[in-house]
């Protein structure tokens, strides 16, 4: 039996996840190991128990989530506020970076780059991880439920991040939700959903793969359109008679239109097919087939089906979400991120659960999350509140692979009273992946990365 590269990068890919999970270099086989996607122990039934923490010595601050909002936010607040206790809630017991996650899927970075230290991150800023799910809140007596005990608050702040809504395709079947989310997981959050995927690419042999786009303001516009580059440029690579079908609900290409569609043809032409206004209809998932509401069938050999997002489960569980047609997300104050009504008072939602209609993406939450930090230390020592400033977004896109090629954009935002809504503020992209422009973005894409991880975790 001969073993070939996509064996090694398989062995690999399999190998790093296990040692990064478990933490250690013992053999992944046999034992049950805590994968990225572990979540701490569910919520007890009957009676609640105080959380193992020792008194709070100062007002004491709880953050739920340790993403990308919750780590820059848990910082920055114990910096400008050093009496105040920080405690991160983090369902997870380590972090798994979505920004680069693409190009790992294709074998071209090792997963250690993407998994950090929340251990460290908290050490390294005088703060508690506390590793435990928050399931609810008495908000009257300022006390946070979570599958490890209550921890009582001054300030909460929930950095949550998105779960998805699968209810346009499924209008409710539960049966073909589970089998969606089981078989073919958008890929979207991080852990088992990235996993899966990356084995279906490296398992792929022949015949259509596809990738969907979903309306609205999904998580990380340009990553359905880096993943479809990338996943076209290693089948490319590899010889495969394979093709990325990818079908967006969206009019057209959401964010650095003319990279990526110059990108589609130019180097893809073969191995990728882009269909605008491409709403999935029905999945027949034994036959392998999808319908469009316009009537295009597709067959598949292996697909990742990303649904439209939503606002995180314990944003509407604490009773802090806008409605369904504002997708779960938020009740808040654009300008102060604190929830809205008095009985919500010192509670904070900053990330991907927010929303305003700035990007969902890494550096934008990172930023946003020291800005609030402002705020809610201000507030802690007692000083006026901060003048509201932007948040920043800036987000690199690879292209190809060998050697990387990558395209950016860099923008803020403005409120826009007529409108009752945020805009850019300004907005520039660049969007030349070829030649010496591209492949100094794709440093750079490397770069930012480092220093993100850097930023939230030294
Ligand atoms: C494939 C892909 C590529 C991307 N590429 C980029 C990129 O290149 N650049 C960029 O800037 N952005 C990128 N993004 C987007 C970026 O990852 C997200 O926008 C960012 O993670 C949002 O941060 P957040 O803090 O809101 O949520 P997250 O980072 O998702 O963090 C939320 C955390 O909250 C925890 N949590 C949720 N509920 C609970 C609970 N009840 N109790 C305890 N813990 C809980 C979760 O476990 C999670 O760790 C990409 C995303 C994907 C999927």
């Amino acid at each position: 039996m001969s073993f070939s590269r996509r064996d090694a990068l398989k062995f690999s890919g399999a190998a790093a996840a296990a040692l990064a999970v478990s933490g250690c270099g013992a053999s992944a086989e046999a034992k049950p190991s805590k994968s990225a996607e572990t979540v701490a122990p569910a919520a007890p039934a009957t009676k609640t128990h105080m959380a193992p923490l020792p008194e709070a010595k100062g007002k004491r601050i709880v953050v739920v989530g340790g993403g990308w909002s919750g780590l820059s936010f848990a910082k920055e607040v114990k910096k400008l506020a050093p009496n105040a206790e920080v405690v991160m809630v983090e369902a997870r017991f380590e972090f798994m970076s979505c920004p680069l996650s693409n190009l790992w899927m294709v074998g071209a970075i090792d997963l250690e780059f993407l998994t950090h230290d929340y251990l460290a991150a908290a050490r390294n800023n005088n703060y508690t991880f506390f590793n435990a799910t928050a399931y609810g809140a008495d908000k009257k007596n300022k006390t946070l439920h979570t599958s490890n005990g209550d921890i009582k608050y001054d300030y909460l702040v929930l950095a949550p991040g998105i779960d998805y809504d699968y209810s346009g395709w499924t209008n409710g079947d539960l049966v073909l939700e589970r089998r969606l989310r089981t078989e073919y997981p958008a890929g979207f959050k991080p852990g088992s959903e990235h996993i899966t995927l990356r084995n279906k690419v490296l398992d792929f042999e022949e015949g259509n793969f596809i990738l969907t786009v979903p309306a609205g303001n999904y998580r990380c516009l340009p990553a359905p359109y880096e993943r479809a580059c990338l996943i076209a440029d290693y089948f490319k690579r590899e010889g495969i008679k394979g093709k990325v079908i990818l079908l967006d609900e969206n009019a057209g290409i959401t964010i650095k239109k003319k990279g990526f569609s110059s990108a589609f043809e130019k180097l893809y032409g073969d191995y990728l097919e882009y269909h605008p206004s491409s709403k999935i209809e029905t999945f027949d998932l034994d036959a392998k087939t999808i319908e469009t509401e316009f009537g295009d069938k597709f067959e598949f050999a292996d697909a990742a089906f990303y649904p439209h997002v939503r606002g995180a489960q314990i944003v509407e569980d604490l009773g802090l979400a806008k409605d369904r047609l504002n997708k779960l997300e938020g009740n808040i104050d654009f300008f102060t991120n604190e929830a809205v009504g008095a009985e919500n008072k010192d509670i904070f939602i900053i990330g991907d659960s927010r929303p305003m209609g700035f990007s969902k993406s890494g550096n934008t939450s990172n930023a946003e999350g020291k800005l609030v930090a402002k705020g809610v230390a201000a507030r802690v020592l007692g000083k006026a509140a901060p003048k509201w400033s932007s948040p920043l977004t800036i987000c690199y896109s690879a292209i190809s692979v060998d050697p990387v090629h990558a395209i950016s954009v860099n923008a803020q935002y403005e409120f826009n009273k007529e409108k009752g809504a945020f805009g850019f503020a300004h907005a520039s992209t660049n969007e030349d992946w070829s030649g010496a422009s591209g492949l100094k973005t794709g440093k750079g894409l490397f770069e930012w990365a480092k220093g993100m991880y850097r930023d939230m975790f030294a």
